[in-house]
C-alpha cells in the first residue's frame, strides 16, 4: 500500500500548531494517491503527543527513547527512514518549520528520495504535481517528484489546520536502533517571552528601519503589541543592523507568517520582506513615503510619521 507519513514536531510534550497544517496536506495527498495517513512522533516521554496525533491519523508510530529527547536532525532522520519503511509510506511530509527544514533533507537522502520543500498545494485536480514558490514568491513552480518515495515539507500558512478524524488510530511503539551519531546536543537557549510565537500569532506588528533606532522597538512597538497581544517581527535590515535578534526576521530568508492582522511600521515593503507576509489576511502599513511599495499590498495605508501615528493608534485602542 502507498501511505502518507506525517512527521510531527513536538515541543514541551505537545504537538506544534504547524503539525495540524501538515496533516491537511497529508490527507489531500492520500486522497490523490490512495492509502492511509500515518503519523510519527519522535522524542522522549511522548505519550501525550502520540495520543493527540492518533485522533487525526489511521496509525501513529512512536519512537520514544532517551537518546531522542532533544530535537536533532541526524538521529531523527534515521527514525524517519525506519518509520517510512515500517508504514509503507510513499509520501513523507512535515511542516516547513526550522526543524522540518533541517530534518527532512537528511531523511530524503537516507530514503534515496526526491524532495520538494515549502510546498503550498497541488497543481490540478488529480495527480501529485506539487506547487512551491520560487524567486521570493514571485513565481510558483509546479514540480513532480519522480522517485518512488517522495519527501515534502509544507508551508504552514498555506494549509488549514486539520480537524480530528471520526475514530482514533492505533499507536505503535517502534524499536529505536540508531547507528553511531556524529553530532551531540549541547544546549537549547529557549527565549522566555510572554508574547505569542511569531508564526502562531493572530496579530503581528513588524518594524523596519523607519523606527530609526533599536530602542524604538521597545518604546514604540511594544506598547502596541501588548495592547493587541501581538507577536513582534522585523525586517532583515534591522536584524542585520543588530537592532533585534534574527528569530524576529520575516521574509524570504526569515519566517513566513500569515496572521489575521499584520501591521507594517516603517517598512518599505521590499519583495524579500513581502515574500514572508503577503499571505496575511489584513495588512496595515504606516509609512511616511506615499510611494513605498508596501502600500501596493496593504489593505489599509496610513501615510504619515510613525512616531505620530502609533501613539495615536494606541490611544484610540
Ligand atoms: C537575498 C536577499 C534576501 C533578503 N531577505 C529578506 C528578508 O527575509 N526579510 C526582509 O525584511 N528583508 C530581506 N532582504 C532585504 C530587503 O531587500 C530590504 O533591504 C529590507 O526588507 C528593507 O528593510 P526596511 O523596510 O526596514 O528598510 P528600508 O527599505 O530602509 O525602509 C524603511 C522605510 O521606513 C520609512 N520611514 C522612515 N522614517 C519613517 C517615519 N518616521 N515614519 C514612517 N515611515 C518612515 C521609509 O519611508 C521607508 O519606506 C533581503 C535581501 C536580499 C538581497
Amino acid at each position: 500500500m502507498s501511505n502518507v507519513l506525517v512527521v510531527a514536531e513536538v515541543a514541551d510534550g505537545s504537538l506544534k500548531k504547524a503539525v495540524y497544517t501538515a496533516l491537511t496536506f497529508a490527507r489531500q495527498a492520500a486522497a490523490r494517491q490512495g492509502g492511509e495517513v500515518h503519523g510519527l512522533v519522535i522524542g522522549s516521554s511522548t505519550s501525550g503527543a502520540a495520543e493527540e496525533l492518533a485522533k487525526y491519523v489511521q496509525a501513529v508510530h512512536v519512537a520514544d527513547d532517551a537518546a531522542l529527547a532533544n530535537l536533532m536532525a541526524e538521529p531523527y532522520a534515521y527514525v524517519v527512514k525506519a518509520a517510512a519503511e515500517a508504514s509503507s509510506a510513499t509520501v513523507v511530509c512535515m511542516a516547513a518549520t526550522a526543524h522540518g527544514k533541517d530534518l527532512m533533507p537528511r531523511a530524503a537522502s537516507l530514503l534515496n528520495a526526491g524532495m520538494a520543500s515549502d510546498v503550498i498545494g497541488f497543481a490540478g485536480d488529480d495527480g501529485m504535481q506539487l506547487l512551491r514558490p520560487i524567486q521570493a514568491g514571485n513565481v510558483i513552480a509546479a514540480v513532480e517528484i519522480t522517485t518512488d518515495v517522495k519527501v515534502v515539507t509544507t508551508r504552514p500558512t498555506e494549509f488549514d489546520a486539520a480537524a480530528p478524524a471520526d475514530a482514533a488510530g492505533a499507536v505503535n511503539a517502534m524499536a529505536v536502533n540508531l547507528p553511531e551519531i556524529k553530532t551531540s546536543f549541547v544546549k537549547f537557549n529557549k527565549l522566555a517571552s510572554e508574547r505569542p510565537e511569531l508564526t502562531d500569532a493572530e496579530v503581528v506588528i513588524a518594524g523596519g528601519r523607519g523606527l530609526k533606532e533599536p530602542d524604538n522597538f521597545g518604546k514604540v512597538l511594544e506598547p502596541l503589541a501588548d495592547k493587541l497581544n501581538a507577536g513582534i517581527g522585523a525586517t532583515r535590515a534591522v536584524v542585520d543592523a543588530g537592532w533585534v535578534p534574527n528569530d524576529m526576521q520575516i521574509g524570504q530568508t526569515g519566517k513566513v507568517v500569515a496572521p489575521n492582522l499584520y501591521i507594517a511600521i516603517g517598512i518599505s515593503g521590499a519583495i524579500q520582506h513581502v515574500a514572508g507576509m503577503k499571505g496575511s489576511k489584513t495588512i496595515v502599513a504606516i509609512n511616511k513615503d506615499p510611494e513605498a511599495p508596501i502600500f501596493q499590498i496593504a489593505d489599509y495605508g496610513v501615510v504619515t510619521d510613525l512616531f505620530k501615528a502609533v501613539p495615536e493608534l494606541l490611544e484610540k485602542l
